[in-house]
């Protein structure tokens, strides 16, 4: 709670970089400056190469909705992934979708071909509203593309017409343009077509695309004094959308880890085990960050003791995910047993998809997500509004300590467990909710094809 530069920090790397999509300036940016706070705690700290499959960003995106008697121009923003538009948009009919369901493209028969389909949504209140709409996403996409229409428009979930970015579920294979509406725009939309209101839509989406490229993870490192080649990962993610400023998802994090390096390099502590500080990239379009350390580091993943993965912006750090395996979760409580004034912590014994332990998982390494409080979290996931203000830093302050407790209490205990085998992981995507979970973030046929986790 004292002296730090941890909010500083978040100032510099939210106001001033900005929102950082992979494949961006701003993110080149991030990157070097995250080298440079390490170095500058006396931290070593390097760059660590992965490839990305392709470079997605949005230039611009608008859309004029029209019918007999009525023109206007909702805001709208393209979801990662679309296509763009051939230049000067493309026209279509917008018919309502109803919200996506078998019935509602039934009731739509042949008029959905050709046509921009408005999806109606639920207003987003929670974390489980999230996963409802990536859950949602992936059949409601199937069900348009078989019914061949143009694109798609999600009705925005959130309120005060707020816009966010969501990625399309069928990730890189995609092939249409779609795109979030403002919700007040599209409600009005979906009034007048319910009364009988025939209407276009014209989209232009301008987004810039592109091959395979490199891109870099930031790893700082304290080398372990008694047992170096055992180490143990905490990470976050560098990268966030770009609507916003990326203050919860995930500059909180990323700060709180450099500050944990700082505060404990400041301490002079010298852990036993090598604690890594991984700055990830290339999450938000599907993991990549951390999936290429998982395979540059292949060789070495069975001295992986633990990784571990804050994601859920500045909320009270209220347990850990632990990956349904129960030797984990009373390891963990130990290692938090310093900081006990600052639960009660509660871990919960289930594996979770959508953030950068998922390749560990994979792999067979214990791995775990830190549960937080959801705060204003979810209403500004991906969007617009995601910025510093929204993030209690005197929390975040707090959730450091949670941190470093549970990176020196993974540092210094004996226990390690063993590294899970294919069929060990297997046998978890069988016996869990891992594959539904799996399919639902667009990463299933990675796994399925061989191409992510333990061979
Ligand atoms: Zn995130």
């Amino acid at each position: 709670m004292g002296d730090t530069p941890l909010v500083n920090d978040l100032q510099s790397l939210t106001d001033e970089i900005g929102g950082r999509a992979t494949g961006s300036q701003a993110n080149l940016r991030s990157v070097e400056w995250a080298l440079a706070r390490f170095r500058e705690a006396g931290v070593d700290a390097r760059k660590e190469l992965f490839q990305m499959p392709s470079l997605w960003l949005e230039r611009s995106a608008r859309a004029t909705v029209r019918g007999e008697g009525v023109s206007y121009t909702p805001r709208v923003a393209a979801m990662p992934f679309s296509t763009s538009t051939p230049k000067g948009g493309l026209r279509a009919p917008l018919v309502s979708g109803g919200k996506g369901s078998e019935k509602d493209f039934q009731a739509l028969g042949a008029k959905a071909r050709g046509a921009f389909l408005l999806v109606e949504t639920a207003e987003l209140k929670d974390i489980d509203g999230l996963f409802r709409e990536y859950t949602e996403g992936a059949a409601i996409e199937e069900r348009a593309f078989a019914a061949g229409v143009a694109g798609v428009v999600y009705m925005g979930s959130r309120p005060n017409n707020l816009l966010y970015r969501h990625n399309v579920a069928t990730g890189l294979r995609n092939t249409r343009p779609m795109f979030v509406m403002e919700r007040d725009g599209a409600l009005r939309a979906m009034r007048l077509l319910r009364g009988g209101k025939a209407l276009t839509i014209t989209a232009e989406l301008d987004i810039q695309s592109g091959p395979a490229y490199t891109s870099h993870n930031v790893i700082g490192e304290l080398r372990g004094t008694t047992r170096p080649e055992e180490i143990v990962v905490l990470g976050a993610h560098l990268d966030s959308w770009d609507l916003g400023t990326g203050a919860l998802d995930n500059g909180a994090n990323v700060v709180a880890l450099i500050d944990v390096a700082r505060q404990m390099k400041r301490l002079g502590l010298k852990p036993a085990r090598t604690l890594r500080f991984a700055l990830w990239n290339g999450e938000e379009q599907g993991m990549f960050g951390s999936w290429g350390y998982t395979l540059a580091h292949e060789a070495e993943l069975d001295k992986h003791v633990m990784a571990s993965s804050f994601d859920i912006g500045c909320g009270r750090i209220t347990g850990f995910f632990t990956g349904r395996r129960p030797e984990l979760p009373p390891l963990v409580d130990r290692a938090l047993e310093p900081v006990k004034g600052l639960g009660p912590f509660t871990q919960v014994d289930d594996p979770i998809v959508g953030t950068d332990n998922f390749d560990f998982m994979l792999h067979g390494v214990p791995n775990l997500v830190a549960n937080q409080e959801p705060a204003l979290y979810g209403p500004n996931y991906h969007a617009r509004s995601d910025e510093l203000d929204k993030c209690d830093v005197n929390q975040l302050r707090l959730n450091t300590a949670i941190m470093a407790a549970l990176a020196y209490g993974f540092a210094q205990m004996d226990a390690k467990l063993p590294r899970h085998s294919r069929a060990q992981v297997e046998e978890l995507t069988r016996t869990t909710d891992l594959l539904q979970q799996m399919k639902a973030f667009n990463v299933h046929e990675d796994w399925a094809a061989g191409k992510r986790g333990r061979k």
